[in-house]
């Protein structure tokens, strides 16, 4: 085996893992829980395993209470995992912003397309508010190509997130971006997955 990395046991599974692959929650002063998903906020940290089930067993048993030794503002297990997901999402586009600046980013219809023609790109953003038949035709040009998709933002976030007017697609060309962008999406869509079907 690989060095020992720190343990660190699940409030709602109990189960025992790898602090890193942990999502870490910390105490805000005013005793507010906040998520830490980059594992980066200072003070004692608690955690739960990357899934939504063991989030809101976590909270539904009070183990947050617990671990912090007193009273915790947390707003409900409903509250923490939409802001878990929030936090997942602008993590997403923060990187695709850096792609962006980094010149690795083709955006609009015309250009995606013939980005496709030319070298497979690493990540497709469609916007969740693309139209039906467009939003088809880039899904269909991605999948025949195995490239991931996103569609997590709308066309003005999109556009945004790139310093643009509002874009319908966007692409990360090949990069080393596209490994950790992708870690991300894993993390995100384990979170979102059970009986959550809108994000699948
Ligand atoms: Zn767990």
């Amino acid at each position: 085996m690989a060095k020992q990395e720190p343990q660190r046991s699940c409030l709602g599974c109990r189960t025992a893992k790898d602090k890193r692959e942990l999502l870490r929650f910390v105490l805000a002063p005013d005793r507010t829980l906040v998520p830490d998903p980059q594992g980066k906020l200072p003070g004692r940290g608690a955690y739960t395993c990357w899934q939504r089930e063991c989030l809101r067993t976590a909270a539904a048993k009070n183990q947050f209470a617990r671990s912090f030794r007193g009273e915790v503002r947390s707003g409900g297990a409903d509250a923490l995992i939409a802001r878990v997901v929030q936090l997942l999402e602008e993590r997403i586009g923060s990187y695709l912003a850096l792609a962006n600046k980094a010149g690795k980013v083709v955006s609009g219809s015309d250009t995606v397309a013939e980005a496709f023609k030319r070298r497979t790109p690493g990540v497709l953003f469609v916007a969740a508010d693309l139209s039906g038949e467009s939003r088809e035709r880039f899904v269909f040009l991605a999948d025949r190509a195995g490239v991931p998709v996103v569609e997590l933002f709308t066309k003005d976030r999109l556009g945004a997130l790139i310093g643009k007017e509002m874009r319908g697609v966007a692409a990360i060309e090949q990069s080393g971006f596209i490994t950790t962008i992708m870690t991300e999406l894993e993390k995100y869509r384990n979170f979102v997955r059970e009986g959550c079907s809108n994000h699948e």
